[in-house]
C-alpha cells in the first residue's frame, strides 16, 4: 500500500504545533516510515509544492492575503485537511482583535510608521472561516498525544472520535483540588474542551481556555459564579475572550 501524502503547512503562528510534530522524537522514525511527507518547510528545504494531498495539516491563522492565498492552494491540494491549533481553530489570540479593521491599522502605523500601512495584513481568522475543514485539533500548542493518536486513525482512513467532556471532568480524574473552589479568580476547565489531561490546573495553573469552548458550553451562566471569586465581569470576559474570541463566547454577550 502506498504510503499516504501528507503535508505540513504553518499560516500566521508561532510554529508551536509544527514544533510539536518535530519534537515526537521517539515516534518520528515511525512516523518518517508510515508516511510520506511531501511538504514540511519548517523541517526541510527540498519540498514538493505541487502535488495532491492525502492529509494537509494547517497551524496558524489567515492574517494577510498571502495566508489565504496559501490556504485556498493548500485546501486544493487535500483530502483531509486538518486545523491544528487555536489559531487554526478559532483565530487563538490574534483574533482578540475582534476584527476590527481601523484599530488594527492605527496599531500597524503606530509600531511601523507610515510603513506599517503597507503591510499586507488582514483581520486574524481562523482556518475553519475560510476553508472547509475535515478535522479540527484544539490547543495551543496541540497536544502531542492527541497528534499522534490523530495521524494513527487517519492511517486507518477515519477521522478520531471527538473529545465531548470538559477540562473540568479530566481535573476530576486527577483527583485535583478545584482551583475554583479554592478561591482562584478564574479557571476556564468548566467551559474548554478537554484532551489535555488537565494540563494546567494539574500543576496549580487556572485554565486558560486554550482549547476552545466545549460544545453545550454557556458562558452566560458561568460569569457570574466566577465573578463570586471577586474578579469584574469585564475582566472575565476578556479572559474568556483570550483564545478563539470569535467563535466562543457569543453567549456571554
Ligand atoms: S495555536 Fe498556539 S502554538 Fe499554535 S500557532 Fe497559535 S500561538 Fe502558536
Ligand atoms: S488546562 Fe486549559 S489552558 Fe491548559 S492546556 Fe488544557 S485547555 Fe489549555
Amino acid at each position: 500500500m502506498p504510503r499516504p501524502r501528507v503535508g505540513i503547512f504553518g499560516l500566521t503562528g508561532c510554529a508551536g504545533d509544527q514544533l510539536v510534530l518535530l519534537d515526537c522524537e521517539d515516534e518520528l522514525l515511525a512516523l518518517a516510515g508510515m508516511l510520506d511527507i511531501r511538504d514540511f518547510l519548517m523541517a526541510s528545504s527540498q519540498n514538493d509544492g505541487d502535488s495532491p494531498l492525502e492529509v494537509a495539516l494547517v497551524e496558524g491563522c489567515v492574517a494577510s492575503r498571502r495566508d489565504e492565498e496559501r490556504l485556498r492552494r493548500i485546501r486544493g491540494r487535500a483530502r483531509w485537511l486538518v486545523a491544528l491549533g487555536a489559531c487554526a481553530t478559532g483565530g487563538g489570540v490574534p483574533a482578540m482583535d475582534d476584527g476590527n479593521d481601523r484599530a488594527r491599522r492605527e496599531r500597524l502605523a503606530t509600531v511601523y510608521g507610515q510603513t506599517g500601512l503597507s503591510y499586507d495584513s488582514l483581520p486574524p481568522r481562523a482556518v475553519t472561516e475560510v476553508v472547509p475543514v475535515d478535522l479540527s485539533l484544539p490547543g495551543c500548542p496541540v497536544e502531542k498525544q492527541e497528534l499522534l493518536a490523530l495521524l494513527a486513525h487517519l492511517l486507518q482512513g477515519h477521522p478520531p472520535p471527538p473529545v465531548e467532556w470538559p477540562v473540568c471532568a479530566e481535573c476530576r480524574m486527577a483527583e485535583n483540588r478545584c482551583l475554583l473552589l479554592d478561591g482562584a479568580p478564574l479557571c476556564c476547565g468548566p467551559l474548554t474542551v478537554g484532551g489535555c489531561q488537565a494540563r494546567c490546573p494539574s500543576l496549580g495553573v487556572p485554565c486558560l481556555g486554550c482549547r476552545g469552548p466545549i460544545e453545550d458550553a454557556d458562558p452566560g451562566a458561568a460569569v457570574p459564579v466566577f465573578a463570586q471569586n471577586g474578579l469584574p465581569r469585564d475582566a472575565i470576559e476578556a479572559r474568556l475572550r483570550l483564545f478563539s474570541a470569535r467563535a466562543r463566547w457569543e453567549k456571554a454577550e
